[in-house]
């Protein structure tokens, strides 16, 4: 039985960085959005954490990065590949033209609550949390808004355009019968975390790699966030091996981390995340449009899936805010939305592709696994060594708020307006 309908202009189906940016910005832009999400609140650990330059470049458009620097976190100005035979410098962030020259690392559940409290500032934006999104509703072959239940009801939201940001299981896309299409096979990473002493000195960000091993490290104010990667089957592989000989693999491998692998008690403290890079072929139905995972699911190389799908959703408000604001939203502008973003997904999944190739290719050979040999190429030569800092930073194209001024002051006035009711 349905219990509460919500008329919006905007519906959101799920509050990951897709949709919480998404809300925000149509929000300050004046259109009315209810964000729904499943969970009662953003505790969920081990997701992307590595906040790059070029969202932290969005956040200072929208006059947060000081608020944002002000919260615990950890700044990364590399990203390095470390092994026993050598060290390569991936992306060295210090050296891009950028007030933020670093990648940042907030807990994700951080970030994700102060872009709602900014968002919560404007009376357009409703936030519903407990709510399992379950059902479209469809009208005329138009999406009209979806149903959803929650602990003690169900309930509807009725709006112009419905956008699902619902990661990469949507339950939406599924609804809406669009299957997505593989990029790559699939890597598993197995994420825990152990006790960060005041001396260590590693870097805060690296990977490193051993013979059929490679470990993501990326520091945290107080631990240190690993991420064991492997080809498909590898978790299974190691948790037969049992939790001391993943731990004295773990010492080997890092021996500066030797003193405390005891502090990792047993399998509930790994947290397994098996993902396959995927896409659609189309982002978009009449009155729905998909972005971040839910339109495409990048593998973890590059620690860029927060910042893609952030980058969707200024994209979509760029492209969106008028034409909702003013009633007139249709396929046209879901369609302008997937072509600003689709060419630059592609590229970024293509490249991940090759770079967990190589990874395949060395698990099966025994051999330990570097950086291909023509990116290794540019990181030497002088005037192209900063390209794959630039990428991994920004992508391929700098994403920004258009207009943000003529944004803001849309806010404003509804702002005045709606305070004075
Ligand atoms: C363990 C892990 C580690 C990762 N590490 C990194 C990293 O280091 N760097 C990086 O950049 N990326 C990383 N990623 C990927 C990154 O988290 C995602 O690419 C990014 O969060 C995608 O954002 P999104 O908003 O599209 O989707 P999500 O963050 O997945 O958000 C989707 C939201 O929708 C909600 N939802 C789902 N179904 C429904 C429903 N039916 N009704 C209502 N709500 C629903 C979910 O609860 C969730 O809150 C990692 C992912 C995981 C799982």
């Amino acid at each position: 039985m349905t219990n509460t309908t919500h008329r919006t202009t905007c519906c959101i189906v799920g509050a990951g960085p897709a949709g919480v940016m998404l809300a925000l910005l149509l929000a300050r832009a004046g259109v009315r959005v209810t964000l729904l999400e499943a969970h009662r609140d953003f505790e969920r650990d081990f997701r992307g954490d590595t906040i790059h330059p070029a969202t932290l470049e969005i956040v200072a458009q929208l006059g947060l990065a000081e608020r944002l620097h002000e919260l615990p976190h950890v700044k990364a100005e590399s990203f390095k590949f470390v092994s026993p035979v050598a060290i390569d410098t991936a992306a060295m962030f210090s050296r891009l033209p950028t007030p933020f020259p670093y990648m940042m690392i907030m807990p994700q559940a951080r970030f994700l609550d102060f872009l709602v409290a900014e968002a919560k500032r404007y009376a357009h934006f409703e936030l519903v949390l407990g709510a399992h999104v379950d059902e479209l509703i469809e009208e005329n072959g138009t999406i009209s808004g979806i149903r959803y239940r929650a602990a003690e009801a169900r309930g509807e939201v009725r709006a112009a355009l419905t956008v699902a940001a619902d990661g990469r299981f949507s339950r939406v896309r599924k609804l809406a019968a669009l299957e997505p299409v593989s990029t790559s096979g699939a890597m598993e990473i197995l994420w825990f975390r152990l006790p960060r002493r005041p001396e260590d000195t590693h870097d805060e960000a690296a990977i490193e790699v051993g013979p059929r091993q490679i470990c993501a490290v990326l520091g945290r104010p107080t631990e240190w966030q690993l991420g064991y990667v492997g080809p498909p089957g590898r978790y299974r592989e190691v948790k037969a091996a049992g939790i001391e000989a993943f731990r004295q693999s773990i010492a080997a491998m890092m021996p500066w981390l030797a003193d405390r692998v005891g502090a990792l008690g047993g399998w509930d403290d790994v947290s397994l995340l098996s993902v396959e890079g995927s896409r659609l072929a189309q982002w978009h139905k009449r009155g729905l449009l998909l972005i971040g995972d839910a339109a495409h699911v990048m593998l973890p190389v590059g620690g860029v899936g927060i910042n893609c799908a952030i980058a969707d959703a200024v994209e979509a408000a760029n492209v969106l805010s008028e034409p909702l604001r003013s009633g007139s939203v249709d396929e046209a502008h879901l369609a302008e939305v997937q072509r600003r973003r689709e060419s630059v997904t592609k590229f970024i999944q293509g490249f991940q592709a090759r770079i967990r190739q190589g990874m395949v290719s060395a698990f099966e050979s025994g051999r330990m696994f570097r950086l291909p040999l023509p990116l290794r190429t540019i990181l030497r030569i002088p005037g192209l060594r900063n390209l794959p800092a630039r990428m991994t930073a920004f992508g391929v194209r700098r994403v920004r708020i258009e207009r943000p001024e003529e944004i803001a002051a849309a806010a404003t006035v509804h702002r005045r307006a709606s305070s004075t009711r």
